[in-house]
């Protein structure tokens, strides 16, 4: 090639860390913690290919042409109902369609971030929103979380000391069974996260693909509906959800909730992007969720999920008590473990790798400088046997690497 400089994002760049593990799941029996993919069989494959014929034989414009930027109209309307049973009110013209909840992520990122821009972020955080705010050149503030998830208090006295011209313009967080974290946002915390957002002007970013994958118990109130309460139209929280933990992830459909002049301006760049969201999915998504057979196939994989953790944590207790520590999640797929301070979760990878287990490096999933001791696990794609046989290699790896 010629020496056509690349932007200044892309000169170095560094491509999502959990993505560069892919070579390593082809081997041949290779049980994988690593990646946040549903479970194959959990998934209603019969159903969407009920629904994939039944749109196809329908025919039409609406499944060959483009279809608008803002996705189509009665999946608009399908997905604003969906929403509101999360404490998400709104109406269908609130709701743009993306492709996947990734990209709704990088929208909102182009349309309010400027290089230099701060972002404040939950630490731990998903890579790929990190990835998206580096690429954007915005100044990541880390603001930590515990078991109850961002700590609240934490992003109130780092913004008290933030001078006026670096206070943040979004905050990001996925509240409810985070990734990585599994953890979810107390209420009070909630409350408090939104009169933090009122006060010193920015917006919350509630990134929330795991909510209906809760074990028990009745759904979490959403921060957006917090927001309302609280601000009324003036609510700074944009809500992002999507069908890929639920229904299937290569569908590629996502979407925000935010108010006309946000979402007018995500629609703008959506148009640069690719037009519109695939309509075949979308039109396949809506026959889907007219069917009526999603929130069967949501409790089967509720169910199901609940006991893949309850088998992952009772064998990680049984096997490495001493040197892992992972508080129990309520829902969503993932565990958040700490390692006795002797391993080294990088050397230990290798180890791991060689056992024939995956796992994810807790080094991921920090934007700033990351605490080396931490590794997240996820119990969704495995079924029970293949965790507890996993959790046996993964205890094989710490014992090699104690005493090797
Ligand atoms: N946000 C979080 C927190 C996620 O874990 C994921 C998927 N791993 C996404 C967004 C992206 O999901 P989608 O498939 O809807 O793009």
């Amino acid at each position: 090639m010629n020496d056509i400089a690349f932007a200044a994002p892309f000169a170095q760049p560094a491509g999502s860390p959990i993505r560069e593990l892919f070579p390593y799941l082809s081997r041949p029996g290779m049980i994988s913690f690593a990646g946040g993919y549903p479970s194959p069989g959990l998934l209603d494959g019969e159903g969407l290919a009920q629904s994939s014929a039944r749109v196809f034989a329908q025919g039409g414009a609406a499944v060959l042409q483009y279809g608008a930027t803002e996705g189509q109209p009665e999946l608009r309307e399908a997905l604003a109902r969906m929403s509101g049973d999360r404490g998400v009110v709104c109406e269908a013209a609130d709701v743009l369609v993306t492709a996947g909840s990734q990209q709704a992520m990088d929208l909102l990122v182009r349309v309010f971030l400027e290089p230099g821009d701060t972002v404040c972020i939950e630490t731990p955080a998903y890579p790929a929103a990190i990835q998206s705010l580096r690429l954007a050149g915005a100044r990541i503030e880390p603001v930590p979380v515990d078991d109850a998830g961002l700590q609240v208090d934490a992003l109130e006295a780092m913004l008290r000391n933030l001078p006026a011209a670096r206070r943040p313009k979004l905050l990001y967080t996925v509240p409810t069974f985070s990734n990585p974290c599994g953890t979810l946002l107390s209420p009070q915390r909630r409350e408090h996260l939104v009169r933090l957002a009122m006060e010193y002007g920015f917006l919350i970013i509630e990134d929330d693909p795991y909510g209906e994958l809760i074990f028990a118990g009745a759904p979490v109130d959403s921060i957006f509906a917090s927001g309302r309460r609280q601000a009324g139209d003036r609510n700074p929280v944009i809500y992002l959800s999507s069908l890929s933990k639920t229904v299937a992830p290569s569908l590629r459909v996502g979407w925000m909730v935010a108010p006309p002049d946000v979402l007018r301006r995500c629609a703008i760049a959506k148009q640069t992007m690719d037009l519109c969201t695939s309509p075949i999915t979308q039109l396949v998504a809506l026959d889907y969720l007219r069917s009526g057979r999603c929130p069967a196939a949501v409790q089967r994989a509720r169910e199901e999920y609940r006991r893949r953790m309850r088998a992952m944590v009772d064998t990680l207790r049984q096997t490495l008590g001493d040197h892992i520590d992972a508080p129990e999640p309520g829902g969503g797929m993932f565990l958040w473990a700490r390692l006795d301070r002797r391993l080294d979760p990088q050397a230990l990878f290798q180890a791991a790798v060689q056992q024939g287990v995956l796992y994810v490096p807790g080094a991921a999933f920090y934007p700033a400088e990351p605490d080396h001791h931490t590794l997240r696990l996820s119990y969704a794609a495995p079924d029970c046997a293949a965790i507890v046989t996993g959790v046996g290699r993964l205890a094989q790896a710490v014992a090699a690497s104690l005493d090797p």
